[in-house]
């Protein structure tokens, strides 16, 4: 379904991209625009004349042809475009390769690489010996630290190469599949993965969009879903009916996952193989692969739990303390002083941890536990806090606040819409 970027880093908070077009490009303007068309058509993707933003990207035109970077690097990156083509394919016009070709283009600046860099790529195309020989980067598979392949491979990928579909250089399945003219439903729906925050909301599971706060429900058909949720392994974790969930952020399907009735959740963690899960005072690791047994149970964790994954370590407020947790064994140690009762949520961010509590927001040292205070509004009743990028996002007062985690300034997003809201997850922060 796509090659997506996983680097934290790169992606665009909200799927939305600030653009401008360079005066290189006058001319082909209604090419350049045509191909953002083609992804604005998305509800998930946006891309916007750029007014102030610091990461945007410039349409610049190159004859020699046409690259992008992946991902957002950074301040205002190039697209560089011919937005002309010397030859296209017989069932398109001119114009419609090349917007194609565009379109292409910012599928790389939006995060996706090529579709034949998967891992498995091999089961279904065949690399023409002279492009394996002459052309390393197009084609090799993408390390898994910086992509991961969502779905089964998609032929009819805007971010495919056309010599998959042409004979007589390949044996593909994609031989003979309709050259693309747009990105692919699937395209889109990789990317989606990236939008990153979800939350439970009266017993139903959302992904917000992390720009304007809006919220769009997910897995829609199900109501009953309850307490916390985490990321693990490119999939988002949480319990409906008791029941512990695997969703897919790309196909929105939840997979139950093993067949333990589980009652009193009151928090969970990702980290390496395997799900941390407080529930009726007992913290448990749940590997994956085995998640009715786990390898540990050790008991001690009533009341109001927060957990988080920083590094290779769990963290977690409970009762008074802050606690390093070790996740081999579950044995716990104090950092610091007493001074937690009544943490409401925690996050990790860039080698900090953020623990809300008193109606305060602090940032924490992960080594000492030592604090400061930081600004803001008055962070009381129900909060959930998580990473996003630079920035921390934290439920309160039925507002989503994107939080300055050095000042602890903050903005509000989106309607008063989020009453009660106890978990947040992000995605691929760990
Ligand atoms: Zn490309």
């Amino acid at each position: 379904m796509g090659l997506v970027n996983v680097k934290k880093e790169w992606f665009w908070p909200g799927l939305r991209l600030p653009y401008r077009i360079d005066a290189s490009l006058a001319e082909k303007r209604p090419i350049v625009m045509a191909a953002i068309e083609l992804w604005n058509a998305s509800p998930f993707v946006r891309l916007v004349p750029r007014t102030a933003e610091r990461d945007s990207v410039v349409f610049q035109h190159d004859p020699g042809g046409c690259s992008s970077s992946i991902g957002r690097r950074g301040g205002e990156q190039v697209i560089l475009c011919a937005a002309a083509v010397s030859v296209w394919p017989p069932c398109q016009t001119e114009a419609q390769a090349a917007t194609a070709t565009v379109a292409h283009e910012i599928g790389h600046a939006l995060g996706l690489h090529h579709e034949h860099q998967r891992p498995d790529r091999d089961d279904v195309v065949v690399i023409p010996e002279a492009l394996s020989k002459n052309d390393q980067y197009t084609i090799r598979t993408e390390a898994r630290d910086f992509a991961r392949p969502i779905g089964p491979y998609d032929c009819c990928s805007i971010m495919g190469y056309g010599w998959q579909r042409t004979p007589p250089k390949t044996r593909s399945p994609c031989l003979g599949a309709a050259e693309p003219l747009a990105p692919s439903l699937p395209d889109v729906l990789a990317l989606r993965t990236t939008l990153r925050l979800w939350t439970v909301h009266q017993g139903r599971l959302f992904r917000v969009d992390t720009f304007t706060g809006e919220r769009a429900e997910v897995v829609a058909a199900f109501s009953g879903w309850s307490g916390p949720t985490a990321p693990l392994l490119g999939r988002l974790y949480g319990f409906r009916s008791g029941l512990l969930q695997e969703i897919d952020p790309g196909l929105d399907v939840a997979t139950r996952v093993g067949s333990r009735t589980w009652t009193d959740v009151t928090a969970m963690a990702g980290l390496g193989d395997s799900l941390f899960v407080v529930a009726g005072s007992r913290l448990q690791r749940l590997p994956l692969a085995l998640p009715d047994s786990p390898t540990f149970s050790v008991e001690d964790w009533g009341g109001r739990v927060t957990l988080a994954a920083l590094g290779g370590d769990l963290f977690a407020t409970q009762g008074d303390y802050l606690y390093r947790v070790d996740p081999k064994t579950g044995s716990r140690q104090a950092l610091g002083k007493a001074a937690w009762t009544g943490a409401t949520s925690m996050a990790a961010l860039r080698g900090w941890l953020y623990i809300i509590q008193n109606d305060r927001l602090h940032r924490v040292s992960s080594q000492d536990g030592s604090w400061q205070v930081l600004g803001g509004p008055a962070w009381g009743g129900d909060t959930a806090l998580a990473p996003l990028g630079d920035y921390l996002l934290a439920f309160q007062n039925s507002r989503l606040h994107a939080v300055d985690p050095q000042s602890g300034a903050w903005q509000v997003l989106g309607p008063a819409q989020w009453a009660g809201v106890r978990t947040a997850t992000s995605f691929y922060e760990n």
